[in-house]
This record gives C-alpha cells, structure tokens and sequence, in this order.
C-alpha cells in the first residue's frame, strides 16, 4: 500500500474512533455497557488495521462502497439472550439483505437510492406471526363479520344487511361468531336463517372449530339425518338437523369454493392489513397444494410480498404428494412442514381431554386423527425430513402427541427435528419436560385473556390451573416459544400478543384482573417469541428474526420503544414502517 494511502487511514482510523467517543450512544438495559463498547472499539481498530495492512486491495475499493439503500439515526434492537439493547446507528442494505449495522455510516458508503432519516425511531426485526391463517384472513375480510356480536339476534341482522349489500354472490359466508360473548350462551340453530336467501349461508364459529349452514347448504351438500362422521359432530335437535357441523363434520359441506381470483384478491387483502401491523413474515398454518401453488405465483408476480411458510394441510395424498416432490424454497415461500390436527377446540368443546368436560357430562371431546393414523404419519414424516406441526389443545391430544413426538425423537441422536405442537393449550404438568427433548410449543398468548371468561367453567379449577401455561412451557422447551395469533381468530396485531403475553389481561377496559400472573412472559421474551423464536421454529434463525449482517432486511419500526413504555400504551401502539427485503413496504408517519 502506498505511504499517501497510508497516512490517509492512518487519520480515518484516529477520526473515526475518536468521533465514536462522542457518538457512541447505547441505550442500555444490562449492566454490559462498557464492556461492549470496548469489545466493539477494539473490532473497529482491528478492522481498519486490517485494512491498512492489505496491501492487496485496490485503492478505489477504500473509497467507495455502493449500497442499495441507507437507513440512519435509528435506535436498532439487538438480542443478547433474552435481553434486549439498542445501538444508535446505521443500517445498510445490499440486495435485500442487511449489509451492515454501524454506529457511524462508514465514510466510503454512498447509498444508490437515497438515506432514509429514522430521527432516532426504534428499529425492531421484522415481526413474524407463528401461527396463523393468511388465506382464511383475507377470505374473512371479504366475508359477514360477525366478530364482536353480542347476540345472535345481531349475527342475523349482519347477515341481513350483508346480503342486502350483495345480493349477488354465490354462497353467503361468514365468521367470527362466538357464543360465549352472548348473553345465551348457547349453539345456535338454522332456522332464523331460512327465508333469508335461496342461497347457501354458512357462519363459522370464530375458532374454525364449527359452522352453522342453513338448509339450502345442507341440501346441496346431501348432508341429513343419517350422515355420520369420525371426528367430528352433526348436532340435532328433536330429531332435526340443528345446521351445526363440529370438527371434521364441516369436511361433508360441498359449498363452491372461492375462485383462484376471489382467493388472490383475499391474499393481497391480507397482506396490506399485515404490513400496516408490522408484519414481515406469517407462518400459515395449513393449505392445501392448489392454495400453496397460488401462493407461490402470486409472489414471483411480485404482487404477494410477504414471506409465507406454509404448512401443508395434511392429507393422505398430500403426504404422497409432497414427499414424493419434496420441500419448497423461494426467496418468499418456504414449505417443509405439515400440519396436523390431533383434536378439536376447547370453546366448541371439541378439545381431547383426559376426563369429561366441566360443562358436559360424558364428553370429551374429539379425536380429530386416530392415534396410529398420527403415528404411523409421524414416522413417514421423520423418515422423509419433513416438519410435524400438530394442533393439540386438550391435555389428552397433548400427552399423546407428545408420546408421539417422543417416540421418533428416540430414533435420532441430532435431535433438531423441531417438531411443533400448535397451541399447547391445556398440557399436564407431567408431560411439560418431553419439550424439553427439543419439541416447540407454538403458542398464541392472546388466546389466554380471550378465553379467560369462559375456559374455567369447561375445565373446571383443577385443570384451568396448567392451561396456557406460557412461561413453564418456555422454560421446559429450553428457551424457544414462537408466538402467534392464529389470526382470523384473534386479532393480527403483534402488539395485542405483547399486551396478552405480559400482562396476561383482556383488552376489554373493564377487564383489570389478570390470568394466572406467573405465566406471564417479560416483554423481552415476547419481542423475541414474535422474531427470533419464530425464526427458528420455521429453521430459517440464519435468514429473519434479528437485525444481523447477512440476514434479510425486515423490519418493523415504531417512534417508540416497546421495552419501556407504559404498559396500557402497548396495545396502542402504531407501527411507523414496515420493510420487507429491503423494501419500504408500509409508511406512516402520522403521529
Ligand atoms: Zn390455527
């Protein structure tokens, strides 16, 4: 190197150190402060002596570096185990991927497209949400909401009023009912819904667990007295069909399907409502094929943006199917998994468990898929390298799943299989350490308050005591619990969970008392359930949830710092940014 270039760095490096004495600024939670500084001082000086003894390296090459895109004064996240800091600084991107964080932005960068000035907001890894139904959101944003209803009487003149607005679409569907927020807390029945419409009306239940569809859609279905199916329920009343289907019944309602544009048209409605919440990545829990290969079009079209990993909706031939084609990976899509069923849902009282619901004599729920069924795909799925992601909520699904799980994780000695049982809800005691074999418990904290008014009197005091259990299934799992909303279940936004996982409170404001405390998760832990665990839960910790050189380049941005602001502020909180590979997708500056 010559002696000109020589001096040249020899002055960048005194500069450039001394600046950062000035404006290093770490807003620091530990007590690591000086000693990360002084480990980050000391990569710095060795870095640019590096440079200076390189006499390899052409002269151009110190002096300009062209990045895609510059973001500055940012306050950005970073994990050490469970605790969070921030460095003030820099973020450059290079082909959607973060190129650099630094405290300064180095002096040879020149961004192609521009800076973007953060002013000092606070830069999180892109949200991803492990537990979802994209698809089936975007359907319910086109669809009778009937979320929120107090009545039934009210999810009837929204059905009204909807068909009066739109009179001429094929099948009336609707979602989002929930009987345990009416004042009768009862099923309903079909026969309001008759003389309504000529057409097929069907309403799910809010958890997808069970659906209400008037005559006209039992009719063109050929469902009646005599049908019967495993798994599932076709209620009756005085010898007539209620309309009601439960679990696996609603598989017998052959209503026409929506279209491949009415589906895109759902997609690209889903996925504005996500970015708008910070949204960066989903992980979409169960499609079949046909919805995964639309999926896939719609992005390289470039139109679907946002990074789906998508379990496979779980049937013999689509076990065939994907085993034989193997896994999917695109930049934006990613399937290696299948999803499962082992029971039904605890508020339609399908849930498996071990003694007889609280509320219902003789019941116990349902068992969505026979125990050697589940066995036999368990071991089909280990000797193909796929995931197994099961949906156990009852403490008996659980234990047996989780026999299951542990049975083929005794076949394996690298044990990184990360198998996931989604929801986790109502886990023995007992059965909590077989996590800790390295099996991921998938869990949605805001499913804890919304079903904090009604759960107890399905269970009862003694089981209540070990469901939702949040925090001891993260410490018996190692560390590891993905969060999720299982949205359009519950709400999609990330910040309901933060709320829920803390505070363990509804967002109802006369709702002041909280749910079993000590399940609660720190905010920390929650941040990183929805980032980092999330990651990993989907294998790709190397490719999102951290703000790490070399990852993609997702982010959520808020004005705040979600770490220390007041806790009734957090369910109000208002995403500023949402990028995705790089990209500005969402925009609100609005204050
Ligand atoms: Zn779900």
């Amino acid at each position: 190197m010559n002696s000109l270039l020589k001096i040249f760095f020899s002055l960048l490096v005194i500069n450039f150190v001394g600046c950062s004495k000035i404006t290093y600024s770490i807003d620091f939670l530990g007590s690591k402060l000086f000693t990360k500084q002084l480990s980050q001082k000391r990569k710095l000086i060795n870095e640019v002596d590096s440079l200076l003894n390189n006499d390899d390296l052409s002269p151009e090459a110190y002096f300009v570096k062209k990045v895609d895109h510059i973001l500055s004064n940012g306050k950005i996240a970073q994990f050490d185990d469970d605790s969070i800091y921030y460095i003030s600084g820099n973020l450059s991107i290079v082909d959607g991927k973060i190129d650099s964080v630094a405290y300064q932005i180095p002096y040879n960068y020149i961004s192609k497209s521009g800076i973007t000035d953060l002013k000092g907001a606070y830069v999180y890894p892109g949200f991803i949400d492990a537990h979802a139904h994209f698809l089936y959101q975007g359907i319910a944003l086109k669809s009778i909401d009937l979320a929120g209803t107090a009545s039934w009487e009210e999810c009837i003149e929204r059905v009204k009023k909807f068909i009066k607005n739109n009179p001429n679409e094929k099948v009336y569907r609707g979602q989002g009912w929930d009987q345990n927020d009416w004042a009768i807390k009862k099923f309903p029945n079909n026969s309001s819904l008759e003389k309504i419409s000529d057409k097929p009306i069907i309403l799910s239940r809010i958890d997808g667990h069970a659906i209400l569809g008037n005559s006209v859609a039992l009719k063109q279905s050929k469902i009646d007295l005599n049908s019967k199916i495993e798994g599932g329920e076709i209620l009756k009343e005085n010898e007539n069909l209620t309309g009601l289907l439960i679990d696996n019944a609603q598989s017998l309602l052959f209503i026409t399907k929506p279209s491949n544009d009415e589906k895109s048209e759902a997609l690209l409605a889903a996925q504005e409502k996500a970015f708008e919440y910070g949204l960066t990545g989903i992980h979409e829990a169960g499609l079949p094929r046909e919805d995964i290969i639309l999926i896939d079009e719609l992005q390289k079209k470039k139109k679907l943006k946002m990074p789906l990993y998508v379990m496979v909706s779980e049937s013999p031939s689509e076990l065939d199917f994907w085993i034989k084609s193997g896994p999917l990976k695109t930049n934006l899509l990613d399937v290696r998994s299948f999803k499962f069923y082992s029971d039904g849902s605890l508020g339609s009282r399908g849930a498996l468990m071990r003694e007889s619901y609280s509320d219902r004599e003789n019941h116990f729920g349902f068992e969505v898929r026979s125990f050697d069924y589940m066995k036999s795909a368990a071991e089909r799925l280990f000797n193909n390298g796929w995931q197994m992601n099961t949906h156990s909520i009852g403490d008996s699904a659980n234990r047996r799943m989780l026999n299951i799980y542990k049975k083929i994780y005794q076949y394996t000695k690298k044990k990184d299989l990360r198998w996931r049982i989604e929801h986790a809800q109502i886990v023995h005691p007992d059965d909590r350490s077989t996590f800790g074999l390295g099996i991921i418990p998938s869990v949605q904290p805001s499913h804890a308050t919304s079903d904090m008014s009604w759960s107890m009197d399905r269970i009862g005091p003694e089981r209540i005591s070990y469901a939702y259990s949040y925090s001891s299934l993260r410490k018996s799992s190692g560390g590891i619990l993905p969060l999720g909303t299982d949205f359009p279940v519950e709400s999609m936004n990330p910040m309901y969970t933060i709320y829920a996982a803390i505070s363990r409170k509804s967002l109802d404001q006369n709702s002041e008392k909280s749910f079993q405390i000590q399940e609660a998760l720190t905010r920390e832990q929650a941040l990183i359930g929805m980032t980092r665990d999330a990651a990993y839960a989907s294998f790709q910790e190397k490719e999102v949830g951290q703000i790490k050189v070399g990852m993609w380049a997702n982010f959520s941005i808020f004005t705040t710092d979600i770490i220390r602001c007041p806790e009734d502020s957090i369910s109000k909180l208002k995403v500023s940014e949402t990028w995705i590979h790089g990209e500005q997708v969402y925009v609100n500056h609005a204050k």
